[in-house]
């Protein structure tokens, strides 16, 4: 890795005695940056699997590892201990479910990776979609065991959700691992890789995904580690190298990781306009703030203009895993970054951008494509005057809808003329229409920046619709 180190700071005047630490700062990564998040219902092993790629990735070393083991012994979780890694805070152990999306970075000689873990509980949905909308892939979770893979694909399932708003939030990929084929009642059986494959296909066509091209699929045990970092032992499953030498029709990668190492990830521009949706701020000797890098490129030293507050400052430090110190940041990066002292952190909210010349829009109206999605439980009706949530990147807001212009997908036979736009709509229809929001949010049009332009409605807790912003108002 190519290291620079940071000029020798300026001595510090007589009566300040600051002792500034010399630290290496490091130039920008060759190597591609890549969010990943795990989805899925709850109980499928996301945090087993997570907790066991930063194992077996020398993440996490073998006396952390121990020491979980002993804790999970201690609250008769035993199997739960890799699952300790992800979920760090107390509240968390105890109950056994991941609450906060947690992070943890990763790499391979090929990509440095970042782990999203996103909860799997209903009412996590919310801290889920934040997960997702900072996803490049999505690693959607289930349990083979004879039961829990039925539960989690029926209706109220999770399974379902997630991998419902992972397409809408732009995750491109998903590679769906089918685990726990350890498990007794499974025993690494093709029969039982190949009937949950063959239901879930259908049902990811529908949720948008191109399966040869977007979707991968494999059988794995997060819990033994077996065709994640290394291939499965051909004593335990014999079908699976078979498959791969053949070359496997939904897979010709053996293990998890060469999946991830191998994707192809397109539309990221380091020389467009710089846009970093922010997700939080805090205080460390000035004002910080993070959030990924969508697009363009970021270098200490920065003029930024932070909307919609239209405030302008500098680029003091941009950090990555925390506190690692870095020149310049490309599309894809998550990073810190330490802004001018003119700001302060009450002066930014989660969902504001930081940008350079020209910066996004921010508006209080916009048109957009909505399609209402039929695959889940909640059906409203929409009209004029129906209030909801709106997420888009990293912001949240309440939103209305003030006018359905035209109901889009209606066949019409040739010759036919269109009907009368209808002034409400249901499950299904994909609608244009005007909406407003009760104060500014920073959008883009999908056409420009698909990360900026596309979000998610929801109502009583639920998804209802689908959207992308067609124009600002
Ligand atoms: P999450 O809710 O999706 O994060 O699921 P956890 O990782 O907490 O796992 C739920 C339960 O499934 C725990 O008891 C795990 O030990 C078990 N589990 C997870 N992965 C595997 C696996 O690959 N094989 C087996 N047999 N059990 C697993």
């Amino acid at each position: 890795k190519a290291q620079q180190a940071s000029p020798a700071p300026p001595p510090p005047a007589e009566e300040e005695k600051v002792v500034e630490e010399v630290v290496e700062v490091q130039e920008e990564d060759p190597r591609e940056h890549l969010n990943v998040v795990f989805i899925g219902h709850v109980d499928a092993g996301k945090s087993t699997l997570s907790g066991n790629i930063l194992y077996l990735t020398g993440y996490v070393d073998k006396r952390t590892i121990e020491k979980y083991e002993r804790e999970a012994k201690q609250r008769n979780r035993e199997s739960w201990f890799l699952a300790f890694i992800m979920d760090t805070n107390e509240e968390e152990r105890a109950k056994g479910k991941t609450v906060e999306v947690g992070r943890a970075p990763f790499e391979t000689e090929a990509k440095r990776y970042t782990i999203l873990d996103a909860p799997g509980h209903k009412n996590y949905v919310p801290h889920m979609i934040s997960g997702a909308a900072q996803a490049d892939v999505g690693i959607l979770v289930i349990s083979a065991r004879r039961g829990e893979f039925e539960t989690g694909f029926e209706r109220g399932g999770q399974t379902r959700e997630h991998a419902m708003l992972c397409k809408t939030l732009g995750v491109r990929f998903l590679i769906v691992v089918i685990n726990k084929m350890d498990d007794p009642t499974v025993k690494w059986q093709r029969e039982r890789f190949d009937e949950c494959v063959s239901k879930l296909k259908p049902f990811l066509k529908t949720c948008g995904y191109i399966i040869k091209k977007e979707v991968r699929f494999i059988p794995i045990s997060g819990l033994t580690g077996a065709n994640v970092l290394k291939e499965v032992d051909s004593k335990a499953c014999k079908w699976w190298d078979a498959c791969s030498k053949e070359g496997h029709p939904i897979s010709s990668e053996k293990t998890l990781l060469e999946m991830l190492d191998k994707l192809q990830i397109e539309g990221r521009d380091a020389n467009a306009p710089l846009r970093i949706p922010l997700l939080d701020r805090y205080h460390d000797r000035g004002c910080m703030t993070m959030g990924k890098v969508e697009a363009g490129r970021v270098r200490k030293g920065d003029k930024v203009i932070i909307m919609p507050t239209k405030t302008e400052t500098t680029v003091e430090g941009i950090f990555v895993n925390d506190t690692v110190p870095i020149v310049s940041a490309k599309p894809g990066e998550n990073v810190h970054i330490k802004l001018g002292n003119n700001v302060n952190i009450d002066d930014i909210c989660k969902g504001f951008v930081l940008c350079k010349q020209p910066p996004c829009r921010a508006v209080l109206s916009f048109t957009a494509q909505l399609a209402l999605v039929d695959l889940l439980e909640h059906k409203p009706i929409v009209t004029a005057g129906y209030e909801c949530m709106l997420h888009a990147h990293t912001v949240e807001s309440e939103v209305v809808v003030d006018k359905i212009i035209e109901q889009i997908n209606i066949k019409l036979k040739p010759g036919q003329p269109k009907p009368r736009v209808l002034p409400y709509a249901k499950q299904g229809a994909v609608i244009l229409c005007t909406m407003t929001v009760p104060q500014t949010i920073c959008l883009e049009p999908f056409e420009d920046l698909q990360q900026l332009g596309r979000f998610t409605l929801r109502d009583e807790g639920k998804s209802i619709a689908i959207g992308k912003v067609v124009a600002l108002e």
